[in-house]
């Protein structure tokens, strides 16, 4: 029985409890769902086969930052579901995230849902994607674009 003065922990989490937020990747190789969390070293890889992992995240503004550190390029992808053209770069951005797997990170913001992320970026007219590397921006893409469009002009900035 705890002394007078002392506190119970017990509905307190764990302090060495990983927090920082679970995305389900599928690997593009042997199918595997894999549970991967944000990291700013390196890239995830499938644990069964150990291919890169297409990597593609929901984020919010409190889970923003976190996500955004990462050792490849970031596109930010600024959407919202009721927006035409962001349903059709989102599935373009979902191909590129595959074919790219080990060279890109995308990392998708609900402007509604999120309204600090989307002022930081001032994304006023959406699909807005900004290019960060190593956390700054590096491009800023308004409006939707075909794949090819969106290949020639995030290339630069993968290495590709
Ligand atoms: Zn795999």
């Amino acid at each position: 029985m705890p002394g007078f003065g002392e506190r119970h922990y017990m509905d307190m989490p764990d302090a060495t409890e990983d927090t920082r937020p679970v995305s389900l990747l599928t690997c593009k190789s042997c199918g595997a769902r894999n549970r991967i969390r944000p990291s700013a070293k390196g890239v995830p890889a499938c644990g069964t086969c150990k291919a890169a992992l297409p990597w593609l995240v929901d984020a919010s503004d409190s889970t923003f930052d976190t996500e955004a550190d990462a050792a490849v390029p970031v596109v930010v992808d600024l959407w919202a579901p009721w927006c035409g053209p962001c349903r059709f770069v989102g599935p373009i951005l979902a191909e590129l995230a595959r074919d790219y797997a080990g060279k890109l990170k995308v990392v998708k913001i609900n402007v509604d849902d999120n309204p600090r992320t989307s002022e930081r970026f001032q994304a006023y007219s959406i699909p807005t994607m900004m290019v960060l590397k190593g956390g700054q921006p590096v491009d800023r893409i308004v409006g939707a674009l075909p794949k090819d469009q969106l290949v020639a002009r995030l290339a630069p900035h993968l290495g590709a």
